[in-house]
């Protein structure tokens, strides 16, 4: 057995821990970068509270607002040159990112490339599409706070960045993008719409999920990885329909949390691969696209992963009895599954999501890369056409 496991330096956990940005920032820096998303969290004063105290401080602090969309490439080029443009040096400047998976990917990118000596472009960067160029100066430190309860990009090594002009949703990776402090305050997340709360979940479980089976999972990842899983099934349902249930928000962030220290040390399969197109060619919110997949994903992989995914059931709020057999135990988790999708009000069909026939080419071509290459099961071009022909 060998495997690495990165992680951030540290990771402040809790309710209302969002008050120690300014202490935590002092540690890394004297000038804070404030990346910040959506209007709620600033219409709240939240925002303004939480440069208050960095200023408290003696921190410097410039604010930056990110668009309201998942990051593309002009809209990390755009910011770079603005931000450039605004400073002689970047010497103890950390980047701090408050929102959801979106905000901090824009985050962790600006950290990497406002410090590199060449002025290219982000896609140059890009694996996939770029030209092969990797970071020679080491990222600006990062602070990731997330808002929503899914992605777990506040623990991972990379930033997902997509463009329309030519279609593409592809990383940006170094080990030197890990968040070197992630401080999740589940309470942040209280404001998120049941709809996004739901889909951004269903990301958080996706992740646990397919880390768990994924070719490359190890096994320390593999362990929080079932964590996650577990807390994920147990509180989506209640966050959803109650988004002021501490309890079910704090399951939550922690199981999103989780979920992005198992995929940034073991990989995803074919639900995450397909997520990726789903956005690319049709334009679909991420987590949204990892929830319509998930079932089917389990079902494709229930043969090679009986054993794996029988355990798994173990996490769910009422598991399977202990005497039936692994696959009867395996089919039992994907059903459940599939009934909370279904009582979440997720979408069975592509077709529901805007997917039509001629989709079909670009979303198999487009869903090839690192993630699909972890799905435990092989999959060939035509067996991933036959899986999403049968959802339309
Ligand atoms: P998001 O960041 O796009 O946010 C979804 C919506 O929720 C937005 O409209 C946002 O403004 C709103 N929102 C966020 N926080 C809120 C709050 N507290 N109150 C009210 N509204 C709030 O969605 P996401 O699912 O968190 O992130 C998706 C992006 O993350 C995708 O681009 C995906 O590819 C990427 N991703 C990255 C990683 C990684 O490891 N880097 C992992 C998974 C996904």
């Amino acid at each position: 057995m060998d495997y690495t496991y990165l992680t951030p330096r540290q990771i402040v956990f809790g309710w209302g821990t969002r008050v120690r940005l300014g202490e935590l920032a002092a540690t890394l820096g004297k000038r804070v970068i404030l990346l910040v998303g959506g209007r709620t969290l600033t219409q709240s004063g939240e925002i303004e509270r939480l440069e208050n105290s960095c200023r408290g401080l003696g921190l410097d602090v410039e604010r930056w607002k990110a668009p309201n969309r998942e990051p593309r490439v002009e809209d990390v080029d755009s910011l770079v040159e603005s931000i450039r443009g605004s400073a002689s040096s970047f010497e103890e400047t950390v980047v701090v990112a408050v929102g959801g998976g979106s905000v901090m990917d824009l985050g962790k990118a600006l950290a990497a490339l406002l410090v590199q000596p060449e002025r290219v472009s982000v896609r140059e960067y890009l694996e996939g599409v770029g030209s092969g160029r990797t970071l020679t100066v080491e990222p600006l430190p990062i602070i990731a706070m997330p808002t929503t309860a899914g992605t777990g990009a506040e623990a991972t090594k990379n930033a997902v960045i997509s463009s329309e002009s030519p279609p593409f949703k592809k990383s940006l990776r170094s080990n030197g993008m890990m968040p070197s402090i992630a401080i999740v305050d589940p309470e942040l997340t209280v404001s998120v719409p049941p709809e996004v709360t739901a889909a951004t979940g269903m990301d958080a479980l996706t992740q646990c999920l397919e880390a768990s089976i994924s070719r490359r999972r190890a096994p320390l990842p593999r362990l929080l990885a079932r964590e996650g899983a577990g807390l994920a099934l147990r509180n989506l349902e209640l966050a959803v329909r109650d988004g002021t249930n501490r309890e079910a928000r704090e399951g939550m962030s922690h199981a999103a949390l989780l979920s992005g220290l198992a995929l940034a040390n073991s990989g995803l399969g074919l639900a995450h691969g397909v997520a990726a197109a789903l956005g690319m060619f049709v334009n679909v919110p991420h987590g949204l696209a990892c929830a319509v997949m998930l079932p089917a994903a389990l079902r494709y992989n229930l043969d090679c992963c009986e054993q794996d995914l029988s355990e798994l059931a173990d996490q769910l709020p009422e598991p399977p009895a202990r005497d039936v057999s692994p696959r009867q135990r395996a089919e039992y988790l994907v059903e459940s599954v599939e009934k909370l999708c279904e009582s979440l009000g997720i979408p069975r069909s592509l077709s529901a999501l805007g997917v039509r026939p001629e989709h079909i080419s670009d979303l198999v071509k487009g869903s090839r890369g690192n993630s699909l290459d972890g799905n435990p099961r092989g999959v060939s071009n035509g067996e991933l056409k036959a899986v999403l022909e049968s959802m339309l």
